[in-house]
């Protein structure tokens, strides 16, 4: 028994029997998610006073010579050999010589270290050479991520035996193994963990020999890569009602690696996801047996399947949707900008348009934003971290503000960007953002309940003590730890209380910032939103206790202030990597504005729908006293990150670098050659205008331009004409005749499992 303490005894041990009851009570998986990865810089954000200091000593992400070297050369290679178009609507699959230099230079190997034949990659340079071929091919990417992203390879690498290592990693490296995750039935998408898909301990026969293994029955969809499969990593729930493992019947949800040759395994038909070509589809599983050494971790894993699922998404999840989105905005801006340059209307290029302007600065600040966010998350994967609130803020807002600047290239471009063949290049990516929307956690769950939901736990610097604390069966124990950090939780929230007052009523002049240059001030105002954010935070735990996670609405908007949070964070960080360009401050200052925009409507938000006026009235007078102040960025700053997409500069270069560029005469280098040959004749056409000259003619005839002039001006014209050019097809390249062909191959629908393996009938 320790010491009387009046305060432990007095004051808290009260407040602990009413926290036991209001705080949130955990679920098996939920806990094992809150468990997965570590807190890195989401925890400073978490407590109100973030360590600037710290977030600029971050390691800038870098490339080795050899990874350079691989980026210019088989990367280079691969994007050459893709043409989406070919591959979509004619071979609706990656042609053979592609699969082939996917294998041969080890794409698929990019996580898989050297010892075991892998790259060996760094998360940068895996994110850069995912980066390089979603400028080229959503398919190609799309398919050379999914082995390097959530899958047996990861799984094996994190929690595999050295047996199973040794045995699979070398195969998985040099691509005669291809890999794909069945997680995902009917039944069970975002609630994956509900899954009926099942595995019973049994006796069985491998390889000739009287075994325990498992005998397994599934039915999964959406499965990427799995009609081409050798073998899935399969998420079942496993039964041992024999207990030949133990005493428990239900062990709980286990992972292991299917060959996708043994009998009763169906693969083979595939999905369309959004019309897009990459192997996608469903498989069923019927009475498969498989060895326990198949169990990814072997016999020690069973049951942990949830937990090693989650440990395995915290870093993935950060890389391949974020690069894929990164790359999908940049490359966006970079064709609108052109098109806008190239593209008259009225007489005029449309970029001069204001409202196209509006769209183009929106574009170009955002595409900088999701690549700054990109770079410092890989740095911070790079440094050792599995930041996991990071990771799922990262496949979010990147995904999510992809879509924004995709449907403005869209816009911009008009009929342009709508009419679909070879010469389109924006309608794959317009086409794939839903999918990007919905993998690796559908964007609203992730939103309203994985961001703070996770986040408020595991990256609050005390509460997670907190509830460990309350669930200690030794209650003494509990108690005195309590006491301890209940008080050490009181005394940081007060601090934030008062440093959040301070700074909205002085306008953050007192907040703590860097000596950063002209970014300094959008320091201070970041301190101040992380005091509001995490006062606010504490407010709301305090008052809703566990309930707050019902309460998805107040949980998305915090989770919004906080994704605003580290995304400007890593702006700012990248101004300073960059070396302070002066040139590049409108795409700081415009993602400034509009993120301060949005952190101010959202807490704004908050308090206005809080069921518990009082205390929210306190937030009001604590945080914004006057209401929202933050208007977005002003439209001198927008014109200005338009004027970058529109007329080449070094921060042009900045923005759009490392491009897969157009090649021979498709779409992209058709625009890039416009451009270009826009661009040279501007000086001659701006004489022109000046005298009032349209017409090229005319303008020789009256001298205003020398002949070289009038041809160079004739070859813009002609190179502008083919870049505006869109596809038309001859009656029969679209009959019906065509349709009728793969009529069979859409509307052929399988028995569903369940009920086929109830008859007995399953994967027939
Ligand atoms: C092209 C493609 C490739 C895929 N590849 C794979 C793969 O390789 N392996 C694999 O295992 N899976 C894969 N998936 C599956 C993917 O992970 C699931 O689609 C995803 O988890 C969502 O499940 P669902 O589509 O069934 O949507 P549902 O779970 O039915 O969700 C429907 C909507 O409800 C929302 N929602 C659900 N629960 C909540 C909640 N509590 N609060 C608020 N909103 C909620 C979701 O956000 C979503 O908007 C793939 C899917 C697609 C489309």
């Amino acid at each position: 028994m320790s010491e009387p303490s009046f305060r432990r005894d007095r004051i808290s041990k009260p407040i602990f029997a009413w926290a036991q009851k209001v705080l949130p009570t955990l679920s098996d998986t939920e806990r094992e998610a809150i468990e997965a990865g570590d807190v890195w810089w989401d925890a400073d954000l978490f407590s109100g006073k973030p360590d600037w200091a710290k977030l600029l000593a971050v390691p800038r992400a870098s490339l080795s010579a050899e990874e350079q070297a691989f980026l210019d050369g088989p990367c280079n290679e691969l994007c050459g050999l893709l043409d989406e178009w070919h591959i979509t609507w004619t071979l609706r699959d990656l042609p053979p010589e592609v699969w082939d230099c996917l294998k041969r230079h080890k794409f698929f190997a990019m996580i898989i270290p050297k010892e075991y034949g892998g790259l060996g990659f760094s998360a940068y340079a895996h994110s850069e050479v995912i980066r390089k071929l979603s400028t080229r091919s959503i398919t190609g990417a799309v398919t050379a991520m999914v082995p390097n992203s959530l899958g047996p390879g990861e799984l094996l690498l994190q929690f595999g035996t050295r047996e199973q290592q040794n045995d699979w990693l070398p195969r998985l490296a040099a691509g005669k193994e291809i890999p794909c995750f069945g997680l995902t039935s009917p039944e069970a998408g975002s609630d994956a963990a509900s899954m009926t898909d099942t595995g019973v301990v049994c006796r069985g026969t491998w390889q000739g020999r009287e075994t325990i293994g498992i005998k397994l029955n599934w039915h999964k969809r959406y499965i990427t890569l799995c009609p081409v499969a050798t073998v899935i990593g399969l998420a079942f729930k496993l039964h041992d009602p024999d207990h030949l493992l133990g005493d428990r019947d239900d062990i709980g949800i286990t992972v292991a690696l299917v060959p996708t040759n043994l009998p009763g395994v169906e693969i083979g038909r595939r999905h369309l996801p959004a019309l897009l070509v990459f192997q996608n589809g469903p498989t069923w599983g019927r009475d498969v047996f498989i060895p326990l050494d198949h169990v990814i971790g072997g016999v020690a894993q069973v049951g942990k399947g949830w937990k090693m699922l989650m440990s395995a998404l915290a870093a993935g999840r950060g890389i391949s949707l974020p690069s894929l989105s990164a790359a999908g905005a940049v490359f966006a801006a970079h064709t609108t900008g052109a098109y806008s340059a190239i593209r008259e209307q009225f007489h005029v290029p449309i970029g001069r348009f204001q409202a196209i302007q509006e769209r183009l600065g929106r574009m170009a600040a955002t595409a900088y934003l999701i690549d700054a966010a990109r770079r410092l998350t890989c740095a911070g994967i790079d440094h050792g971290h599995k930041p996991a609130v990071i990771t799922a803020i990262m496949k979010e807002q990147a995904t999510e503000r992809l879509r924004v600047v995709t449907n403005d290239a869209m816009d911009v471009h008009g009929g342009k960007g709508v009419q679909e063949g070879p010469l389109n290049y924006l309608g794959t990516l317009y086409r794939s953002i839903p999918i990007g929307i919905t993998v690796e956690g559908a964007n609203i769950v992730t939103r309203s309940l994985i961001q703070f939901g996770q986040g408020a736990i595991r990256s609050h610097p005390y509460l997670l003590k907190e509830m460990a604390a309350l669930e200690d069966p030794d209650r003494e124990r509990g108690l005195e730890e309590f006491d301890h950090v209940f008080w050490q939780h009181v005394r940081h929230s007060l601090a934030n209380a008062w440093r959040a007052w301070l700074h909205a009523w002085t306008g953050a002049i007192f907040a703590s910032a860097p000596d950063a240059g002209r970014t300094r001030r959008f320091y201070r105002m970041l301190s101040r939103y992380s005091s509001a954010f995490a006062f606010a935070v504490d407010v709301a735990l305090l008052t809703l206790g566990g309930g707050l996670k019902r309460q998805e609405m107040i949980s998305a908007r915090f989770g919004d202030v906080l994704s605003e949070l580290y995304l400007l964070s890593a702006v700012l960080k990248r101004w300073q990597d960059e070396g302070r360009q002066r040139p590049d401050l409108p795409l700081v200052e415009w993602s400034m504005r509009k993120g301060f925009a949005t952190i101010e409507e959202r807490l704004d938000q908050i308090i206005n729908n809080f069921s518990n006026r009082p205390m929210a009235w306190l937030m009001r007078f604590m945080l914004l006293p006057l209401g929202p102040r933050e208007r977005g960025p002003s439209d001198r700053v927008t014109q200005a990150c338009a004027k970058i997409l529109l007329e080449p500069s070094a921060t042009r270069d900045r923005l759009t670098v490392d491009l897969f560029h157009g090649t021979g005469d498709d779409g992209l280098a058709r625009l890039e050659r416009a451009y270009a040959a826009v661009i040279a004749v501007a000086p001659i056409r701006e004489r022109m205008h000046k005298a009032r000259v349209r017409d090229v003619d005319t303008a020789f005839r009256q001298g205003l331009i020398n002949e070289a002039e009038a041809q160079q001006l004739s070859a813009a014209a002609t190179a502008v004409a083919a870049a505006i050019a869109v596809d038309d097809f001859a009656p029969e390249e679209l009959s019906p005749r065509q349709a009728e062909d793969i009529a069979p191959l859409q509307w052929q629908s399988k028995p569903q499992a369940r009920s086929a393996v109830g008859q007995g009938g399953g994967g027939a």
